[in-house]
């Protein structure tokens, strides 16, 4: 069997910037890490090769983005992937979701085929959870979303767990699938030192759009069916109001409280 973690590296911060002129995000002098949700990704694949039969499953970790995330498929491995690939070209810049989907899904075909695909449930700095399914989509496959278990994998099928509003969801589809887990699935591993070694010493090939004869239309900004154009930043004023004890502690007690009032604070802790 064979299974494909889609890993994106992204700023290692909650505050993401971005360039007010160009739309884009800035990644300069920002650390990076693994999207935290694809790390759950990453444990539901090895806990697959786990339950299987030694030899029988291999896992490869793909990601893409610029030479540095090159870091976050080596993290994959050292997790216990056995291999990771890098997709970057400067064609890929900019890209949307959809040219990114379509990146990835052209990837996954040519290094494919893959019984399991999996994904996370978003990235931290996009945020936008739609790469999975717009990679199955492309694929043609039947995407999971929301996994909170998977039950059963045979050669042909795959059963999981969904988490749905009010409950769970019991699905079946065939395989390949796309399978997006939720972070309630698993607690991911931490990377042992012979996995940072193993990682050390794996190579991760890079894949530019020539490789994956990605027409240049198809992928970046050309490939993109939507364009960042302008962001703005909210105005965060604090409107602040001074209440002095010095007036007495009964009248500034009287003042607070009559303030909570106003603003309906009180109403809503009752
Ligand atoms: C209109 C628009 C314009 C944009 N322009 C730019 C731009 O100019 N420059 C720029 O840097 N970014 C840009 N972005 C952001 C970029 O499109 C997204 O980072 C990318 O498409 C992934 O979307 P996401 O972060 O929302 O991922 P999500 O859909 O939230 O990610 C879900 C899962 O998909 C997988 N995944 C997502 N991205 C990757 C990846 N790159 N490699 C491997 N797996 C992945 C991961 O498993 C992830 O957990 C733009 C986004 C939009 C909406």
């Amino acid at each position: 069997m064979r299974i494909a973690v889609l890993v994106k590296q992204v700023p290692a911060t909650d505050s993401v910037k971005i360039d007010e002129k160009t739309g884009t995000m800035v990644r300069e002098g920002v650390e990076a890490e693994l999207n935290p949700l694809d790390l759950h990704a990453v444990e539901a694949a090895l806990r697959i090769r786990e339950c299987r039969s030694e030899g029988a499953t291999e896992i490869t970790a793909i990601t893409m983005g610029p030479p540095q995330a090159k870091k976050a498929a080596a993290y994959a491995v050292s997790m216990g992937c056995d291999s990771g690939v890098l997709l970057s070209d400067k064609r890929f810049g900019g890209s949307d979701t959809l040219a990114t989907s379509r990146t990835l899904a052209k990837a996954l075909k040519k290094l494919g085929p893959f019984d399991i695909i999996l994904a996370g449930e978003r990235a931290t700095d996009g945020e936008t959870g739609q790469v999975g399914p717009a990679v199955a989509e492309f694929l043609r496959i039947p995407a999971l979303t929301y996994v909170s278990s998977i039950d059963e994998l045979d050669e042909g099928h795959i059963t999981v767990t969904r988490s749905v509003e009010g409950g769970h969801e019991k699905m079946k589809a065939p395989i390949p699938a796309m399978v997006i887990p939720v972070k309630e699935m698993n607690i991911p591993r931490l990377c042992t030192l012979g996995g940072k070694l193993r990682a050390k010493k794996t190579e991760i090939p890079v894949l530019n759009a020539d490789d994956l004869a990605l027409d240049e239309d198809l992928t970046g900004l050309k490939g993109s069916a939507t364009l960042v154009v302008n962001v703005t930043y909210p105005q965060m004023t604090r409107e602040g109001r001074k209440i002095l004890s010095s007036a007495g502690t009964k009248d500034a007690v009287k003042a607070i409280v009559d303030l909570l009032e106003e603003k309906n604070c009180l109403e809503a802790a009752r």
